[in-house]
């Protein structure tokens, strides 16, 4: 299973980069899907299903012994992403429920750290507002002064045109600056089940952007959250600490 980097053809997407899933995850995506997180090098993982985990945690590596199960099957790079997108909806009985409860007491505390950015530090109120991925930060301003700055952390993105979710951890045109902490939401959800936090594009719209910036700035207590307009939608920022200057 080393990455080959040459293309496939693909009935329905054309050119694209072959990825490696077991054949349960070609048959059937809508499943918890295990495999390693995705990388600036390694985007697409290869991937499996649980019952192909439970032969890998026996040794914590695929072997000749242990890899007769995956029935391994090459699909494209768009095929990968589509599949894997769908997996969110195979979330069911007790991971569903702490899910919906996770969710809502994070959109709670959203709205109180919300009330509380409006009511200490009126950030609504700014003239204008600039993001620097190479620093970090979000600074609000004033008749070209600045009044505050944020230290920020990227949670994700909607894109209006696709319909869909990213995760920041996922999206690797952001600056390691403002991705350093948010993989700790994605630990949180591999600890929990849950998929909606470990699986890196889904279809998801703006509401799905605040709820899940609610449950991700519970995990990494942050003061609360910025969202911006991108191009194509909006981009959600944790605002880890916030300072006067000016
Ligand atoms: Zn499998
Ligand atoms: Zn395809």
């Amino acid at each position: 299973m080393t990455p080959d980097h040459s293309h496939i053809h693909c009935d329905q997407h054309g050119e694209a980069l072959p990825t490696f899933v077991c054949g349960h995850l070609f048959k059937h995506p809508v499943q918890r899907w295990f495999g390693d997180a995705p990388t600036a090098d390694v985007p697409y993982p290869d991937s499996w299903c649980a019952r192909c985990n439970a032969e890998f945690l026996k040794v914590c590596e695929w072997t000749e012994d242990n890899s007769d199960c995956l029935d391994l099957t090459i699909i494209c790079h768009r095929c990968y992403e589509n599949s894997k997108a769908s997996s969110v909806e195979s979330l069911g009985g007790k991971d569903k429920k702490a899910w919906i409860e996770a969710v809502t007491a994070g959109y709670h505390a959203l709205v109180e750290k919300q009330r509380a950015l409006e009511a200490d530090y009126g950030i609504s109120h700014f003239e204008r507002w600039d993001y620097d991925q190479s620093t970090g930060t979000l600074t609000f301003s004033d008749g070209g002064v600045a009044r505050l700055v944020a230290d920020i952390e990227f949670i994700g993105s909607v894109s209006a045109t696709g319909g869909t979710w990213l995760w920041a951890w996922a999206n690797f045109h952001n600056e390691a600056q403002v991705v350093s902490r948010i993989p700790a939401v994605r630990d949180h959800g591999e600890k929990n089940g849950f998929l909606h936090l470990t699986v890196p594009l889904w279809r998801g719209g703006e509401t799905d952007g605040w709820e899940l910036s609610g449950v991700a700035a519970k995990v990494l207590s942050a003061k609360g959250v910025y969202r911006v307009p991108t191009d194509d939608g909006f981009l959600y920022m944790a605002l880890m600490s916030i300072d006067r200057v000016g």
